[in-house]
């Protein structure tokens, strides 16, 4: 039997939901295949501001799951719809950030600008070439008082050996440099996902998210009136779920289990 629960669309989070480094999480490809079968219309949606959309369909491609451009959605891409529906195009842009921000900047009709004294908007992203120039440009557009916007206001992000500085980090660095606050659009933040939903054409009550970040995914899901799950395959422990008091309708422990609760199985 089929669709005994009232789930009509998915959206996923991708690290520790779908991969972890480059390496398919168990289930990966299953549960792609189970929703492309069973028509079921899906969202990749990510705070990581990095990457460009056609980069995370090659990633997608990589571990054996084609998909289109339309269905990934990243903070850059959610913050590039968000200036494209509040400015005009051609408005210009100071930006801190990666390939993955300038892309979208570019693909929603807007200007990329050096100079702090000509940008009309500032947005920054995680840069991994940052520098003291870099944001000193930025601070100097900010305190000109024009609004300024970051994709996502996560601190930190795990790597393989410790930490890295997160586009949050970046954005505290910024906000208090030039006693500016920012607008953030990622999660936790319902902006990004209420972007993802308009494309999915479904009543927020009938969407899964699937994270495995408490603060962030879940958080911004139960923010936009979304159904959650909780995937215990990334940085969210039993015993962090256990203290913590943001909580998810509902807890997995593999994707498999996700396949089996669409299915109408248990949970
Ligand atoms: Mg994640």
């Amino acid at each position: 039997m089929q669709q005994e629960n009232s789930i009509r669309a998915v959206i996923f989070d991708l690290d520790g939901v779908v991969w972890r480094g480059n390496t398919p999480l168990p289930g990966a490809q299953d549960i792609f295949t189970y929703l492309r079968e069973n028509n079921i219309p899906f969202a990749l949606a990510t705070n990581n501001a990095t990457a460009s959309r056609e980069e995370f369909k090659q990633r997608m491609e990589d571990i054996g799951v084609p998909v289109s451009v339309e269905e990934i959605t990243t903070s850059a891409v959610a913050t590039a719809e968000y200036l494209k529906g509040e400015y005009p195009p051609g408005t210009k842009v100071i930006m801190l950030g990666e390939n993955g921000l300038m892309q979208a900047m570019l693909d929603a009709g807007l200007t990329l600008v050096e100079d702090p004294e000509e940008a009309e908007i500032a947005v920054s992203a995680m840069d991994r070439e940052l520098t003291w120039k870099k944001l000193n440009k930025m601070v100097n557009a900010i305190r000109r008082g024009i609004p300024y916007i970051a994709t996502n206001g996560d601190g930190s992000f795990p790597l393989e050996n410790g930490y890295g500085v997160g586009s949050g980090g970046i954005m505290a660095a910024l906000e208090k440099a030039s006693d500016v606050k920012a607008l953030t659009i990622g999660k936790p933040e319902p902006r990004m996902y209420e972007i993802v939903m308009k494309r999915l054409q479904a009543k927020p009550q009938s969407i899964l998210v699937l994270g495995d970040r408490l603060e962030t995914d879940i958080l911004g899901a139960i923010r936009a009136g979304m159904k959650t799950g909780l995937l215990l395959t990334g940085v969210t422990s039993r015993e962090m779920l256990e203290t913590s008091s943001i909580q998810p309708d509902l807890i997995f422990e593999d994707l498999f289990e996700v396949i089996e609760f669409l299915t109408g199985g248990r949970h």
